[in-house]
């Protein structure tokens, strides 16, 4: 779809949760305001404008996004031991625990893989959606906004079947965080694009459509925890896994070429962050 951005205002802070942009983007091969698509454009859009000097679609809306991970946060951590380890929050799924929705664990990526050799770090793991719904289980995925959204009562968990997970996902979102404060854990460290566990990149509706929509936010336990002051990180933000990677071993040499998820070209492009 040929999406031109015509005009973008300033990122705005609204809170500790929240940024806005304004896009104005145009459609000149769309005809009626009923007729568009929104997939590679990953903004609400709010209103239509039809133009009939040229037949261009104008729409415009409001793009919000959750402040990237705080790299700072983690070179401030104090220096652990193995005496005094770090406490940290994982995915259960990272760390072997078959809880995936397909009887799996996501044990094979190598940024974690790398961490968990660390012996100054205390693990505590857990699995929100597992917690609520059992292992296997059906896939589930935000509709109408991100986990931020859900927890505000003005966005859905559904199951590709339509099934509305929305109360058990906050229910397992409450025990991770439950989880997190009697633990007193320092870091969380979650999968990133689960609808619970997500941090940077999630899907907006059903990740098997045809069309599927990416978008910048949380899953519903990780907009839990970061509302609730804790710092989340995903597996791929690399020059965060750097900076942990050093404070638990300082002869470790930080790469200076890795970046963060959300500092990736791709998302660079897609988000227009
Ligand atoms: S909900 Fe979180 S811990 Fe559970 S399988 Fe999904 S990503 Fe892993």
């Amino acid at each position: 779809m040929g999406w031109n951005e015509i005009k973008r205002s300033p990122f705005k802070k609204v809170n500790d949760e929240r940024y806005h942009i304004t896009l104005i983007v145009r459609c000149s091969k769309i005809r009626t305001p009923n007729t568009y698509t929104n997939s590679s454009v990953p903004v609400p859009l709010f209103g239509t404008r039809h133009s009939l000097a040229n037949l261009n679609l104008y729409i415009w809306g409001t793009h919000t996004l959750h402040p990237m991970t705080d790299i700072e946060y983690i070179r401030n951590l104090r220096t652990p031991s193995t005496e005094d380890p770090l406490r940290l929050l994982m995915s259960a799924c990272f760390t072997g625990i078959v809880c995936g929705f397909d009887n799996q664990a996501y044990a094979d990526y190598p940024t974690i893989i790398q961490l968990l050799k660390y012996d100054k770090i205390k693990v505590s793991r857990f699995c929100p959606e597992d917690f609520s719904f059992g292992t296997p289980r059906r896939l589930c995925d935000i509709h109408g906004g991100d986990g931020f959204d859900v927890l505000n009562g003005k966005a859905k968990v559904l199951t590709e079947e339509g099934d509305d997970w929305t109360a058990g996902m906050i229910e397992g979102a409450k025990k991770m965080l439950e989880v997190a404060q009697k633990n007193n854990v320092e870091l969380c460290v979650l999968m990133d694009v689960s609808a619970a566990c997500g941090s940077q990149v999630i899907y907006e509706g059903m990740r098997r459509a045809e069309n599927p929509v990416y978008q910048v936010g949380a899953g519903v336990a990780a907009a839990l925890l970061i509302r609730n002051g804790y710092k989340v990180i995903s597996q791929r933000d690399y020059a965060s896994m750097e900076a942990l990677y050093h404070k638990l071993n300082p002869a470790h040499t930080v790469n200076p070429d890795a970046i963060d998820h959300l500092q990736h070209p791709w998302c660079k492009e897609h988000f227009g962050i």
